[in-house]
Protein backbone atom coordinates (compact mmCIF):
# COMPACT_ATOMS: atom_id res chain seq x y z
CA UNK A 1 0.00 0.00 0.00
CA UNK A 2 1.11 3.42 -0.96
CA UNK A 3 2.14 5.61 1.89
CA UNK A 4 0.45 8.81 2.91
CA UNK A 5 1.66 11.87 4.22
CA UNK A 6 -0.14 11.17 7.41
CA UNK A 7 1.27 7.86 7.75
CA UNK A 8 4.67 9.44 7.80
CA UNK A 9 3.51 11.11 11.24
CA UNK A 10 2.70 14.68 9.66
CA UNK A 11 0.30 17.00 11.38
CA UNK A 12 -2.65 17.87 10.24
CA UNK A 13 -1.52 21.29 9.24
CA UNK A 14 1.02 19.94 7.46
CA UNK A 15 -0.82 17.32 5.85
CA UNK A 16 -3.28 20.51 4.74
CA UNK A 17 -0.85 22.60 3.44
CA UNK A 18 0.17 19.77 1.06
CA UNK A 19 -3.03 18.91 0.15
CA UNK A 20 -3.64 22.09 -0.98
CA UNK A 21 -0.63 22.17 -2.92
CA UNK A 22 -2.35 19.29 -4.94
CA UNK A 23 0.21 16.36 -3.64
CA UNK A 24 -1.69 13.36 -3.21
CA UNK A 25 0.88 11.48 -2.02
CA UNK A 26 4.80 11.67 -0.85
CA UNK A 27 7.29 10.96 -3.60
CA UNK A 28 10.20 8.78 -2.51
CA UNK A 29 12.79 10.66 -0.87
CA UNK A 30 9.69 12.64 1.06
CA UNK A 31 9.03 8.79 2.06
CA UNK A 32 11.89 8.02 3.14
CA UNK A 33 13.77 11.06 4.79
CA UNK A 34 10.71 12.54 6.61
CA UNK A 35 10.16 9.86 9.67
CA UNK A 36 13.55 9.89 9.73
CA UNK A 37 14.04 13.52 10.57
CA UNK A 38 10.75 13.58 12.68
CA UNK A 39 12.83 10.79 15.11
CA UNK A 40 15.41 13.12 15.28
CA UNK A 41 18.15 11.54 13.46
CA UNK A 42 20.78 13.07 11.25
CA UNK A 43 20.39 12.49 7.44
CA UNK A 44 23.11 11.69 4.33
CA UNK A 45 20.00 11.84 1.05
CA UNK A 46 21.60 11.44 -2.65
CA UNK A 47 18.65 13.28 -4.09
CA UNK A 48 18.32 15.71 -6.64
CA UNK A 49 16.13 18.80 -8.32
CA UNK A 50 12.93 17.25 -9.09
CA UNK A 51 12.78 14.38 -6.70
CA UNK A 52 10.56 16.60 -3.78
CA UNK A 53 13.70 16.87 -2.22
CA UNK A 54 12.60 20.14 -0.25
CA UNK A 55 9.43 18.74 0.92
CA UNK A 56 11.58 16.26 2.21
CA UNK A 57 13.57 18.04 4.43
CA UNK A 58 10.93 21.00 4.84
CA UNK A 59 7.87 18.94 6.24
CA UNK A 60 9.63 17.51 9.21
CA UNK A 61 11.54 20.70 9.77
CA UNK A 62 8.67 22.62 10.19
CA UNK A 63 6.96 20.49 12.31
CA UNK A 64 10.01 19.71 14.83
CA UNK A 65 9.97 23.38 15.11
CA UNK A 66 6.28 24.19 15.54
CA UNK A 67 6.37 21.47 18.14
CA UNK A 68 8.52 23.53 20.29
CA UNK A 69 7.63 26.68 19.83
CA UNK A 70 8.81 29.55 21.91
CA UNK A 71 6.19 30.57 24.58
CA UNK A 72 6.50 34.55 24.40
CA UNK A 73 10.34 35.68 24.55
CA UNK A 74 12.31 36.40 21.34
CA UNK A 75 12.25 34.60 18.32
CA UNK A 76 15.79 32.85 17.53
CA UNK A 77 16.68 31.62 14.35
CA UNK A 78 16.30 27.44 14.81
CA UNK A 79 17.08 26.33 11.39
CA UNK A 80 19.66 26.95 9.35
CA UNK A 81 19.25 25.92 5.58
CA UNK A 82 22.33 26.35 3.00
CA UNK A 83 21.96 26.48 -0.30
CA UNK A 84 24.43 27.04 -3.22
CA UNK A 85 22.71 29.99 -5.12
CA UNK A 86 20.44 32.88 -4.58
CA UNK A 87 17.72 31.01 -6.62
CA UNK A 88 17.72 27.79 -4.88
CA UNK A 89 17.81 29.63 -1.57
CA UNK A 90 14.44 31.80 -2.65
CA UNK A 91 12.63 28.54 -3.88
CA UNK A 92 13.34 26.72 -0.91
CA UNK A 93 11.96 30.01 1.25
CA UNK A 94 8.85 29.85 -0.82
CA UNK A 95 8.37 26.13 0.15
CA UNK A 96 8.70 27.04 3.83
CA UNK A 97 6.03 29.51 3.76
CA UNK A 98 3.69 27.31 1.62
CA UNK A 99 4.01 24.45 3.41
CA UNK A 100 4.14 26.20 6.91
CA UNK A 101 1.00 28.53 6.12
CA UNK A 102 -0.95 27.00 8.66
CA UNK A 103 1.48 27.57 11.37
CA UNK A 104 3.28 30.04 13.28
CA UNK A 105 6.79 30.34 11.76
CA UNK A 106 8.54 32.67 10.37
CA UNK A 107 10.77 32.68 7.79
CA UNK A 108 13.50 34.62 5.77
CA UNK A 109 16.26 34.32 2.79
CA UNK A 110 19.73 35.75 3.06
CA UNK A 111 21.97 35.92 -0.32
CA UNK A 112 23.95 38.12 -1.68
CA UNK A 113 23.34 40.60 -4.68
CA UNK A 114 21.05 42.81 -2.86
CA UNK A 115 21.03 45.28 0.22
CA UNK A 116 22.17 44.00 3.30
CA UNK A 117 19.40 46.58 5.34
CA UNK A 118 16.61 44.61 4.30
CA UNK A 119 17.95 41.65 5.61
CA UNK A 120 19.24 43.11 9.01
CA UNK A 121 15.60 44.42 9.39
CA UNK A 122 13.86 41.14 8.86
CA UNK A 123 16.80 39.79 10.75
CA UNK A 124 15.83 42.23 13.77
CA UNK A 125 12.03 41.53 13.80
CA UNK A 126 12.67 37.74 14.58
CA UNK A 127 12.75 34.72 11.91
CA UNK A 128 12.40 30.74 13.26
CA UNK A 129 14.73 29.54 10.11
CA UNK A 130 16.85 31.35 7.82
CA UNK A 131 17.56 30.12 4.09
CA UNK A 132 21.16 31.79 3.02
CA UNK A 133 23.94 31.30 0.72
CA UNK A 134 26.83 31.21 2.35
CA UNK A 135 29.15 34.23 1.91
CA UNK A 136 26.12 36.20 2.80
CA UNK A 137 25.78 34.83 5.33
CA UNK A 138 29.17 35.30 6.71
CA UNK A 139 28.83 39.32 6.07
CA UNK A 140 25.75 38.75 8.24
CA UNK A 141 27.95 37.14 11.02
CA UNK A 142 30.89 39.18 10.88
CA UNK A 143 28.09 42.20 11.43
CA UNK A 144 27.09 40.71 14.11
CA UNK A 145 23.73 41.10 12.69
CA UNK A 146 22.85 37.35 13.15
CA UNK A 147 22.61 34.95 16.11
CA UNK A 148 23.74 31.27 14.82
CA UNK A 149 23.72 29.72 18.46
CA UNK A 150 20.34 28.74 19.20
CA UNK A 151 20.32 26.46 15.80
CA UNK A 152 18.75 23.51 16.43
CA UNK A 153 18.49 21.94 13.06
CA UNK A 154 21.10 22.34 10.41
CA UNK A 155 20.42 21.42 6.28
CA UNK A 156 22.49 21.61 3.94
CA UNK A 157 20.95 21.57 0.41
CA UNK A 158 22.70 20.81 -2.69
CA UNK A 159 25.76 20.58 -0.87
CA UNK A 160 27.82 18.90 -4.01
CA UNK A 161 27.12 22.13 -5.66
CA UNK A 162 28.33 24.42 -2.94
CA UNK A 163 31.34 22.53 -2.69
CA UNK A 164 31.90 23.25 -6.60
CA UNK A 165 30.98 26.74 -5.78
CA UNK A 166 33.88 26.59 -3.47
CA UNK A 167 32.19 27.49 -0.16
CA UNK A 168 33.46 24.86 1.91
CA UNK A 169 35.57 27.25 4.02
CA UNK A 170 32.66 29.27 4.06
CA UNK A 171 30.83 26.58 5.17
CA UNK A 172 33.33 25.91 7.85
CA UNK A 173 32.98 29.43 9.11
CA UNK A 174 29.57 29.00 9.92
CA UNK A 175 29.86 25.56 11.38
CA UNK A 176 32.15 26.97 13.86
CA UNK A 177 29.27 29.44 15.05
CA UNK A 178 26.43 26.32 15.17
CA UNK A 179 25.96 25.10 18.68
CA UNK A 180 27.30 21.57 19.02
CA UNK A 181 24.62 19.55 19.34
CA UNK A 182 21.73 19.82 16.60
CA UNK A 183 20.61 17.59 14.01
CA UNK A 184 22.08 17.81 10.45
CA UNK A 185 20.56 17.26 7.19
CA UNK A 186 22.87 17.16 4.25
CA UNK A 187 21.31 16.88 0.47
CA UNK A 188 23.16 16.08 -2.47
CA UNK A 189 22.99 14.94 -6.35
CA UNK A 190 26.27 13.52 -6.38
CA UNK A 191 28.99 12.10 -3.88
CA UNK A 192 32.47 12.94 -4.29
CA UNK A 193 35.01 12.60 -2.10
CA UNK A 194 34.62 16.25 -0.57
CA UNK A 195 30.98 15.22 0.13
CA UNK A 196 31.75 11.95 2.08
CA UNK A 197 34.43 13.53 3.70
CA UNK A 198 32.04 16.77 4.87
CA UNK A 199 29.36 14.28 5.25
CA UNK A 200 31.99 12.33 7.66
CA UNK A 201 32.33 15.35 9.56
CA UNK A 202 29.32 16.94 10.11
CA UNK A 203 26.72 14.22 10.35
CA UNK A 204 26.22 11.82 13.55
CA UNK A 205 25.48 8.27 12.55
CA UNK A 206 23.55 9.29 9.91
CA UNK A 207 20.11 7.47 8.29
CA UNK A 208 21.16 7.43 4.14
CA UNK A 209 18.74 7.84 1.96
CA UNK A 210 19.25 7.14 -1.32
CA UNK A 211 16.58 7.95 -4.68
CA UNK A 212 16.76 7.71 -8.33
CA UNK A 213 17.20 11.29 -9.81
CA UNK A 214 13.57 11.37 -10.97
CA UNK A 215 14.52 12.50 -14.71
CA UNK A 216 17.55 10.84 -15.58
CA UNK A 217 15.74 8.15 -17.73
CA UNK A 218 12.89 9.01 -17.52
CA UNK A 219 10.69 7.83 -20.37
CA UNK A 220 9.00 11.47 -20.38
CA UNK A 221 12.45 13.17 -21.80
CA UNK A 222 13.22 12.56 -25.32
CA UNK A 223 16.82 13.06 -25.73
CA UNK A 224 19.05 13.79 -29.04
CA UNK A 225 21.91 14.86 -30.15
CA UNK A 226 22.28 17.14 -32.95
CA UNK A 227 25.85 17.41 -34.56
CA UNK A 228 26.15 20.80 -36.12
CA UNK A 229 29.04 23.07 -36.49
CA UNK A 230 29.70 25.77 -33.50
CA UNK A 231 29.36 28.09 -35.69
CA UNK A 232 25.61 27.14 -36.75
CA UNK A 233 24.42 26.75 -33.32
CA UNK A 234 22.57 29.98 -33.02
CA UNK A 235 20.70 29.43 -36.65
CA UNK A 236 20.09 25.78 -35.86
CA UNK A 237 18.51 27.24 -32.71
CA UNK A 238 16.32 30.06 -34.05
CA UNK A 239 15.17 27.58 -36.87
CA UNK A 240 14.20 24.84 -34.34
CA UNK A 241 11.94 27.53 -32.36
CA UNK A 242 10.50 29.01 -35.48
CA UNK A 243 9.34 25.84 -37.14
CA UNK A 244 8.73 23.50 -34.37
CA UNK A 245 6.98 27.14 -33.08
CA UNK A 246 8.74 26.10 -29.59
CA UNK A 247 7.26 28.71 -26.68
CA UNK A 248 9.05 27.95 -23.76
CA UNK A 249 12.69 26.73 -23.85
CA UNK A 250 15.66 26.99 -21.71
CA UNK A 251 18.81 26.92 -23.06
CA UNK A 252 22.27 25.98 -21.66
CA UNK A 253 25.47 27.38 -22.57
CA UNK A 254 28.73 26.82 -20.38
CA UNK A 255 29.61 30.21 -19.30
CA UNK A 256 28.09 33.79 -18.61
CA UNK A 257 29.15 35.45 -21.37
CA UNK A 258 27.80 33.01 -23.73
CA UNK A 259 24.73 33.40 -22.45
CA UNK A 260 24.46 37.23 -22.40
CA UNK A 261 25.94 36.87 -26.26
CA UNK A 262 23.41 34.25 -27.32
CA UNK A 263 20.52 35.87 -25.55
CA UNK A 264 21.05 39.11 -27.49
CA UNK A 265 21.64 37.78 -30.80
CA UNK A 266 18.19 35.85 -30.71
CA UNK A 267 16.57 38.91 -29.39
CA UNK A 268 17.76 40.48 -33.08
CA UNK A 269 16.20 37.46 -34.62
CA UNK A 270 12.72 38.36 -33.33
CA UNK A 271 12.83 35.89 -30.91
CA UNK A 272 12.32 36.79 -27.26
CA UNK A 273 15.09 35.87 -24.85
CA UNK A 274 16.32 37.11 -22.01
CA UNK A 275 19.82 35.71 -19.61
CA UNK A 276 20.39 34.40 -16.47
CA UNK A 277 23.04 33.68 -14.54
CA UNK A 278 25.42 35.12 -11.59
CA UNK A 279 26.57 38.09 -12.77
CA UNK A 280 23.07 39.31 -13.29
CA UNK A 281 21.34 41.22 -10.47
CA UNK A 282 19.01 39.36 -8.56
CA UNK A 283 16.25 41.94 -9.56
CA UNK A 284 16.60 41.44 -13.35
CA UNK A 285 16.95 37.42 -12.60
CA UNK A 286 13.63 37.15 -10.72
CA UNK A 287 12.32 39.27 -13.47
CA UNK A 288 13.70 37.36 -16.37
CA UNK A 289 12.43 34.07 -14.73
CA UNK A 290 8.88 35.48 -13.82
CA UNK A 291 8.74 36.23 -17.54
CA UNK A 292 9.43 33.26 -18.79
CA UNK A 293 7.20 31.04 -16.36
CA UNK A 294 4.46 33.39 -17.89
CA UNK A 295 5.24 32.67 -21.48
CA UNK A 296 6.31 36.40 -21.99
CA UNK A 297 9.91 34.76 -23.10
CA UNK A 298 10.08 32.24 -25.33
CA UNK A 299 13.71 31.73 -24.79
CA UNK A 300 15.84 31.44 -21.07
CA UNK A 301 19.13 31.15 -21.52
CA UNK A 302 20.86 29.89 -18.35
CA UNK A 303 23.84 28.64 -17.21
CA UNK A 304 24.09 25.53 -15.06
CA UNK A 305 24.79 27.49 -11.66
CA UNK A 306 22.07 29.81 -12.44
CA UNK A 307 19.20 27.33 -13.36
CA UNK A 308 19.99 24.61 -10.35
CA UNK A 309 16.95 24.48 -8.32
CA UNK A 310 15.13 26.16 -11.46
CA UNK A 311 11.81 24.74 -11.40
CA UNK A 312 8.95 25.39 -14.31
CA UNK A 313 6.36 23.64 -14.57
CA UNK A 314 5.39 22.01 -17.88
CA UNK A 315 8.41 22.98 -19.37
CA UNK A 316 8.13 21.77 -22.58
CA UNK A 317 12.19 22.04 -24.48
CA UNK A 318 15.45 21.76 -23.42
CA UNK A 319 18.85 22.34 -25.28
CA UNK A 320 22.04 22.36 -23.86
CA UNK A 321 23.62 24.50 -26.53
CA UNK A 322 26.68 23.72 -25.17
CA UNK A 323 27.16 20.78 -23.93
CA UNK A 324 28.55 20.50 -20.01
CA UNK A 325 31.91 19.25 -19.20
CA UNK A 326 30.90 17.21 -16.11
CA UNK A 327 28.35 14.42 -17.26
CA UNK A 328 26.51 14.91 -14.01
CA UNK A 329 25.51 18.35 -14.94
CA UNK A 330 23.71 17.34 -18.20
CA UNK A 331 21.31 15.11 -16.09
CA UNK A 332 20.47 18.21 -14.47
CA UNK A 333 19.85 20.01 -17.15
CA UNK A 334 17.57 17.81 -18.86
CA UNK A 335 15.54 17.21 -15.46
CA UNK A 336 14.50 20.53 -15.66
CA UNK A 337 11.80 19.06 -18.76
CA UNK A 338 9.86 16.31 -18.22
CA UNK A 339 7.79 16.87 -14.74
CA UNK A 340 5.02 16.16 -13.33
CA UNK A 341 4.07 13.72 -15.66
CA UNK A 342 4.25 16.03 -18.47
CA UNK A 343 6.68 15.12 -21.59
CA UNK A 344 9.51 17.04 -22.70
CA UNK A 345 12.48 16.75 -24.97
CA UNK A 346 16.05 17.68 -24.26
CA UNK A 347 17.87 18.18 -27.56
CA UNK A 348 21.83 18.83 -27.40
CA UNK A 349 24.06 20.45 -29.64
CA UNK A 350 27.00 19.32 -30.76
CA UNK A 351 30.07 20.22 -32.29
CA UNK A 352 32.94 18.08 -33.25
CA UNK A 353 34.82 19.93 -30.86
CA UNK A 354 32.33 18.35 -27.57
CA UNK A 355 32.64 14.82 -28.75
CA UNK A 356 34.84 14.01 -25.28
CA UNK A 357 31.99 15.59 -23.05
CA UNK A 358 29.21 13.57 -25.39
CA UNK A 359 31.11 10.36 -24.49
CA UNK A 360 31.48 11.10 -21.08
CA UNK A 361 27.60 11.78 -20.68
CA UNK A 362 26.71 8.36 -22.53
CA UNK A 363 28.79 6.64 -20.97
CA UNK A 364 27.40 7.82 -17.05
CA UNK A 365 23.71 7.44 -18.75
CA UNK A 366 25.02 3.66 -20.15
CA UNK A 367 23.55 4.24 -23.54
CA UNK A 368 23.81 5.93 -26.66
CA UNK A 369 21.79 8.72 -27.21
CA UNK A 370 20.38 8.91 -31.34
CA UNK A 371 21.99 11.34 -33.28
CA UNK A 372 20.17 13.59 -35.81
CA UNK A 373 21.55 15.84 -37.53
CA UNK A 374 19.08 18.52 -39.62
CA UNK A 375 18.98 19.48 -42.64
CA UNK A 376 20.89 22.65 -43.47
CA UNK A 377 23.18 22.72 -40.56
CA UNK A 378 25.09 19.47 -41.47
CA UNK A 379 28.57 19.59 -39.36
CA UNK A 380 31.16 20.40 -41.87
CA UNK A 381 33.59 17.20 -42.34
CA UNK A 382 36.60 17.86 -40.00
CA UNK A 383 39.68 18.56 -42.32
CA UNK A 384 41.33 15.72 -43.78
CA UNK A 385 45.00 17.20 -44.08
CA UNK A 386 45.13 17.54 -39.94
CA UNK A 387 42.99 14.58 -39.29
CA UNK A 388 45.04 12.03 -41.69
CA UNK A 389 48.00 11.79 -39.49
CA UNK A 390 46.33 12.16 -36.38
CA UNK A 391 44.27 9.06 -37.42
CA UNK A 392 46.86 6.90 -38.65
CA UNK A 393 48.46 7.93 -35.16
CA UNK A 394 44.78 6.98 -33.05
CA UNK A 395 44.79 3.88 -34.94
CA UNK A 396 48.22 2.42 -34.23
CA UNK A 397 47.32 3.48 -30.03
CA UNK A 398 44.19 1.27 -30.87
CA UNK A 399 45.91 -1.54 -32.34
CA UNK A 400 48.88 -1.49 -29.46
CA UNK A 401 45.96 -1.33 -26.68
CA UNK A 402 43.82 -3.64 -28.63
CA UNK A 403 46.48 -6.34 -28.55
CA UNK A 404 47.42 -5.30 -25.08
CA UNK A 405 43.26 -5.99 -23.54
CA UNK A 406 43.39 -9.48 -25.66
CA UNK A 407 46.98 -10.52 -24.61
CA UNK A 408 45.59 -10.11 -20.92
CA UNK A 409 42.78 -12.20 -21.79
CA UNK A 410 40.18 -9.91 -21.51
CA UNK A 411 36.59 -11.25 -22.76
CA UNK A 412 35.87 -10.12 -25.60
CA UNK A 413 32.18 -8.60 -26.45
CA UNK A 414 30.53 -9.29 -29.39
CA UNK A 415 28.88 -6.13 -30.80
CA UNK A 416 28.41 -3.47 -32.96
CA UNK A 417 32.44 -2.33 -31.56
CA UNK A 418 33.46 -5.49 -33.88
CA UNK A 419 32.56 -3.35 -36.78
CA UNK A 420 34.40 -0.25 -35.57
CA UNK A 421 37.19 -2.32 -34.26
CA UNK A 422 37.84 -4.01 -38.06
CA UNK A 423 36.85 -1.13 -39.95
CA UNK A 424 39.65 0.46 -41.61
CA UNK A 425 39.10 3.86 -40.53
CA UNK A 426 36.67 3.03 -37.25
CA UNK A 427 36.09 6.31 -36.30
CA UNK A 428 35.64 9.10 -39.04
CA UNK A 429 35.68 7.32 -42.69
CA UNK A 430 32.90 5.00 -42.36
CA UNK A 431 29.42 5.93 -42.83
CA UNK A 432 27.31 4.83 -39.93
CA UNK A 433 24.92 2.58 -40.40
CA UNK A 434 21.89 1.64 -37.86
CA UNK A 435 23.12 1.25 -34.51
CA UNK A 436 20.71 0.83 -31.09
CA UNK A 437 20.41 4.18 -30.86
CA UNK A 438 19.80 5.07 -34.10
CA UNK A 439 16.74 2.63 -34.67
CA UNK A 440 13.73 4.14 -35.80
CA UNK A 441 15.39 7.49 -36.58
CA UNK A 442 14.40 8.78 -40.18
CA UNK A 443 16.53 7.79 -43.19
CA UNK A 444 17.57 11.90 -43.09
CA UNK A 445 20.56 11.28 -40.60
CA UNK A 446 22.83 9.71 -43.67
CA UNK A 447 24.05 12.30 -44.77
CA UNK A 448 26.35 11.85 -47.71
CA UNK A 449 27.28 15.41 -48.95
CA UNK A 450 29.38 16.32 -45.58
CA UNK A 451 29.41 12.20 -44.31
CA UNK A 452 28.58 14.67 -41.52
CA UNK A 453 27.50 11.74 -39.23
CA UNK A 454 31.11 10.07 -39.53
CA UNK A 455 32.66 12.53 -36.72
CA UNK A 456 29.98 11.86 -34.64
CA UNK A 457 30.27 8.09 -33.72
CA UNK A 458 27.67 6.48 -31.42
CA UNK A 459 29.89 5.70 -28.30
CA UNK A 460 29.01 2.72 -26.87
CA UNK A 461 30.97 1.09 -24.07
CA UNK A 462 32.54 -1.55 -26.51
CA UNK A 463 33.17 1.19 -29.58
CA UNK A 464 34.89 3.72 -26.87
CA UNK A 465 37.03 0.89 -24.83
CA UNK A 466 39.37 0.94 -27.77
CA UNK A 467 38.53 3.96 -29.82
CA UNK A 468 40.28 6.25 -27.38
CA UNK A 469 41.61 6.27 -23.92
CA UNK A 470 39.44 7.67 -21.35
CA UNK A 471 40.00 11.15 -19.90
CA UNK A 472 40.48 11.19 -16.23
CA UNK A 473 37.40 12.12 -14.47
CA UNK A 474 37.46 14.73 -11.63
CA UNK A 475 37.96 12.72 -8.26
CA UNK A 476 35.21 9.90 -8.38
CA UNK A 477 32.32 12.73 -8.56
CA UNK A 478 28.81 10.90 -9.33
CA UNK A 479 29.92 7.37 -7.81
CA UNK A 480 27.28 6.59 -4.54
CA UNK A 481 29.20 6.40 -1.97
CA UNK A 482 30.24 3.04 -0.26
CA UNK A 483 28.16 5.17 2.25
CA UNK A 484 25.07 4.58 0.71
CA UNK A 485 25.72 0.76 -0.24
CA UNK A 486 27.04 1.45 -3.20
CA UNK A 487 24.63 1.36 -6.05
CA UNK A 488 22.70 3.99 -7.86
CA UNK A 489 18.97 2.64 -7.99
CA UNK A 490 17.70 3.68 -11.39
P1 LIG B 1 12.15 19.66 -5.55
O1 LIG B 1 12.84 18.37 -5.88
O2 LIG B 1 12.09 19.91 -4.11
O3 LIG B 1 12.77 20.78 -6.34
O4 LIG B 1 10.62 19.55 -6.03
C1 LIG B 1 10.27 19.43 -7.38
C2 LIG B 1 8.80 19.70 -7.62
O5 LIG B 1 8.01 18.65 -7.10
C3 LIG B 1 8.27 20.99 -7.00
O6 LIG B 1 7.52 21.65 -8.00
C4 LIG B 1 7.33 20.53 -5.92
O7 LIG B 1 6.26 21.42 -5.79
C5 LIG B 1 6.86 19.19 -6.44
N1 LIG B 1 6.50 18.23 -5.39
C6 LIG B 1 7.13 18.04 -4.21
N2 LIG B 1 6.55 17.05 -3.52
C7 LIG B 1 5.54 16.58 -4.28
C8 LIG B 1 4.56 15.55 -4.11
N3 LIG B 1 4.54 14.78 -3.01
N4 LIG B 1 3.68 15.37 -5.09
C9 LIG B 1 3.71 16.12 -6.21
N5 LIG B 1 4.60 17.12 -6.44
C10 LIG B 1 5.50 17.34 -5.48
Amino acid sequence: MSQTFESLGLAAELVRAVTEEGYTEPTPVQAESIPYILAGRDVLAGAQTGTGKTAGFTLPMLQLLSAQSIQGGRRAVRALVLTPTRELAAQVEESIRIYGRHLALRSTMIFGGVGMQPQVDALRRGVDIVVATPGRLLDHLGQKTIDLSRVEILVLDEADRMLDMGFIHDIRKVLAVLPRKRQNLLFSATFSDEIRTLAGRLLDNPAQVQVAPRNAESALVAQRIHPVDSSRKRALLAHLVGTGDWRQVLVFTRTKHGANRLAEQLCKDGIEAAAIHGNKSQGARTRALASFKAGELRVLVATDLAARGLDIEQLPHVVNYELPNVPEQYVHRIGRTGRAGVSGEAISFVATEEMDFLSDIEKLMRRALPREVVPGFEPSPAPQAVQAPRQAQLQRRQQVQHAQHRGGGERRQPGRGDAARHSPHPKSTQPRSATTADRGTPAREQQPRSNANAQFPSSGAVDRKYAKPDRPRRGGRGKVPALLGGTLRR
